[in-house]
């Protein structure tokens, strides 16, 4: 069981995670609610958003309403710059050299570079067009922290942001762009406090979907009180949390996928994280969606290897 929510802190523990003290002390049952069944088959074809297909371009549609909205919190009218939605493909660029090893791959600034233990990033690797989240979001959403993301996602987010914000939701954004040598300090970290555990607690540099700066980890003020522990961050149960709830239901219309659902750990290498997700765009996120599949499933029943893995 502790396995389980350890492994689950292995792709988002961000630079400022939480002790290891606190880390044990996490209840690490499993949900009672299963996820969306996760399929093993191949993918249909028909509507099947191909990583060549040209992207889609139809507006994001609205998300229902779950929850009465109550005093909403403000939303900032004021965004610096509207970056289109418009989902860009590798086709948008050249076609990436798969024949290199992943510690030398540098990615190709599309939406859709996969990212598994196996395969990994160059050190070199810095997505393009990175800003920092507080010119577009208040405070109470990014809690202060000095979070960076992709340009191109911050249009869909800040409108996902304000639609759940009008649903009377509060969530909030703990973690976005880490950087190789950020994951490494992190990495670290760990090796040096818990040794044994340092594999399951934190992702080897390179090898965390943070690195591309398109992947949001997202927190609930609900949280707290479901875990009992106040200054939580990173819970299995944020499945549980009215935030949670929502962005399972209704991320991929933003274009927002859940990168490690509760039952893909053989073909990610991670365990459930109903806190991260991240953007490919919402044709991909829809299809993955309704198939039931996660992004890295899906790619690794459609593509050849991105790189040649590492030999250790
Ligand atoms: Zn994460």
């Amino acid at each position: 069981m502790l396995l389980i929510l350890a492994l689950a802190l292995a792709a988002c523990a961000p630079s400022t995670t939480p002790d290891p003290a606190t880390v044990e002390a996490q209840a690490p049952t499993l949900p009672a609610i299963r996820p969306p069944v996760v399929t093993t088959g191949l993918p249909g074809t028909t509507g099947l958003p191909g990583t060549t297909g040209l992207p889609g371009t139809t507006a994001p549609s609205p998300a229902p309403a779950t929850v009465a909205p109550t005093n909403p919190t403000p939303v900032p009218t004021l965004v610096p710059e509207i970056v289109s939605t418009t989902i860009p493909t590798a086709t948008a660029e050249p076609t990436p050299d798969r024949n290199i090893s992943c510690s030398r791959r540098i990615a190709d600034n599309g939406l859709l570079t996969m990212v598994t233990l196996t395969y990994g990033l160059s050190r070199d690797f810095e997505p393009r067009g990175l800003v920092s989240l507080s010119g577009y979001l208040p405070g109470d959403v990014t809690l202060g922290y000095p979070t960076e993301l992709r340009r191109i996602i911050i249009g869909p987010l800040v409108t996902m942001i304000a639609d759940m914000q009008a649903a009377g939701l509060q969530p909030s954004i703990i973690s976005g762009y880490r950087s190789y040598s950020a994951q490494a300090i992190a990495r670290q970290k760990w090796l040096e406090k818990e040794p044994e555990r340092a594999n399951i607690l934190s992702a080897p540099p390179g090898h965390s979907e943070h690195q591309l700066g398109t992947v949001v980890d997202f927190g609930s003020p609900e949280l707290a009180e479901i875990v009992g522990q106040e200054d939580i961050e990173f819970h299995t149960w944020f499945y549980k949390t009215s935030e949670g709830i929502w962005l399972l239901e209704n991320a991929h219309r933003y274009g927002f996928t859940l990168s490690y659902p509760f039952e893909a750990f053989e073909t990610t290498g991670f365990f459930y994280e109903p806190w991260h997700f991240r953007y490919v765009g919402e044709e991909m996120a829809t299809y993955l969606h309704e198939a039931g599949i996660s992004l890295t499933e899906h790619q690794l029943a459609t593509e050849p290897p991105p790189c040649i893995p590492d030999t250790p």
